[in-house]
């Protein structure tokens, strides 16, 4: 230890840094604190706090520069600033009290002021060794706020930004989200995956939509949203599905993936069984979520580019009547092809038009009824099945209604699983 600070003051010994540091101390507009005549050597010396390195050099200018006074007072690069550090501490504690966070970041935004007495330093002893004030600001604060909260500074992922405003002289919190992952299912048709604004008023409210601004009364987010939201003391919660299905398809198997996003939430470590038996209770014969985890956000982006395979049980009805043998031919037919599809008309006013190609692992006849039938197909992820059945005018080769010979129409459509492993 000696001998590491034996080093580091022969290092701010050298009599280049000491001229600088006179020439400081001579040509500022006032008297300067440890931290800032430190700060401007920070690149110097590592290992010390730059309160230790401006102690180090105001001794050491004393010592070689006998008969000179340094002048005492408040410090005219900062304001005083460093002296009431804790000011700033108690601020961002009071912030805090309200919110559960592991993790934290402090940042700054530097004043007018404080942004030209920088220059004006830098003007006198040059940028090169400097570290700049926000920096410093940024790092003690964050350190006496671990120390006070035991939680701990992240620069990659905090939980909660403390920024410290120098023109306001207040605290503001930037509240990251929080985000769950998890599989829903859908027990009931005619929910959409998440809200549809009112294509006549755009989510203002009109008589056409009944004043709510909405296509439906409800959705799958909004059902999750009002189960859990109050119970996170979050803003608002956005639901980002692995793909979606259609409003009328029930979801059901293993439940279809997706990521809640809880927008400034107050509290982060809730039991998820806890809150997966509140949805059930809530939404009893309606919805229900499971697996429920805490993730990164990255998982956003992750599950919705997963191309994940999917099992549709699906109800077909048919316009003439066919043999079972007839049926069961076609679907072997339709296993192993590889479907092209134009995008489906439906869609064509929200989708590029353009051909897909997408594979059918297996489809297999469930119940036959020469007018309806239901069958369970298991394909790639992004083929759609009314057009797969129907063909769409054409639009999807091979279809069923082509292989059969007779318009087919998807009655019923429920997916019963989506493959895809979060891990
Ligand atoms: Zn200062
Ligand atoms: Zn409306």
């Amino acid at each position: 230890m000696l001998g590491k600070d034996s080093h580091v003051e022969e290092e701010l010994e050298k009599t280049e840094v000491i001229e600088t540091a006179r020439k400081i101390v001579k040509e500022g507009l006032g008297p300067i604190c440890d931290n800032c005549i430190g700060r401007q050597f920070a690149k110097i010396s590592s290992g010390l706090s730059n309160a230790k390195r401006g102690q180090i050099l105001k001794e050491v200018l004393r010592t070689k520069w006998k008969g000179e006074e340094i002048e005492q007072g408040k410090c005219w690069v900062c304001n005083g600033l460093f002296e009431n550090l804790d000011g700033w501490v108690l601020k961002a504690l009071d912030a805090l009290r309200e919110y559960e966070f592991d993790s934290f970041l402090v940042g700054t935004k530097v004043s007018g002021m404080l942004l030209e007495n920088e220059e004006l330093i830098w003007e006198i002893a040059g940028a090169s060794y400097a570290e700049p004030l926000k920096a410093e600001l940024n790092r003690e604060i964050g350190k006496r706020i671990e120390r006070e909260t035991g939680k701990t500074v992240d620069f990659e992922r905090p939980d909660l930004v403390v920024l410290l405003n120098l023109w306001t002289e207040k605290v503001e919190l930037q509240v990251n989200s929080c985000f769950i992952y998890g599989r829903y299912r859908k027990f009931e048709r005619g929910i959409p995956q998440t809200r549809w604004l009112c294509r006549e008023c755009r989510g203002r409210g009109c008589e056409k939509c009944n004043y709510t601004g909405k296509m439906y009364p409800e959705s799958v987010e909004e059902l999750i949203s009002s189960s859990i939201l109050a119970v996170f003391k979050g803003e608002y919660m956005v639901l980002h599905g692995c793909g979606r299905e259609d409003i009328d398809a029930r979801m059901l198997g293993s439940g279809r993936p997706f990521v809640v996003e809880i927008k400034e939430p107050k509290r982060r470590k809730l039991d998820l069984r806890m809150l997966e038996d509140k949805v059930r209770e809530e939404n009893a014969g309606k919805l229900e979520v499971t697996g429920l985890q805490y993730v990164k956000r990255e998982m956003v982006a992750q599950i919705k580019n997963a191309k994940a395979d999917k099992t549709y049980r699906v109800g077909v009805g048919l316009k003439t009547k066919v043999l079972k043998n007839d049926l069961e031919n076609a679907l072997n037919t339709l296993t192993g092809a590889v479907i092209e599809q134009r995008t489906p008309t439906r869609v064509l006013h929200r989708r590029a038009d353009m051909v897909r190609r997408r594979k059918v692992h297996s489809a297999k006849l469930v119940s036959f009824d020469e007018s309806v039938f239901f069958m369970e197909i298991k394909c790639d992820g992004g083929l759609y099945i009314k057009e797969l059945v129907s063909g769409d005018g054409e639009r999807t080769k091979p279809n069923l209604s082509e292989l059969l010979g007779t318009d087919a129409e998807v009655k019923e459509l429920d997916v019963m699983d989506v493959f895809y492993n979060c891990n």
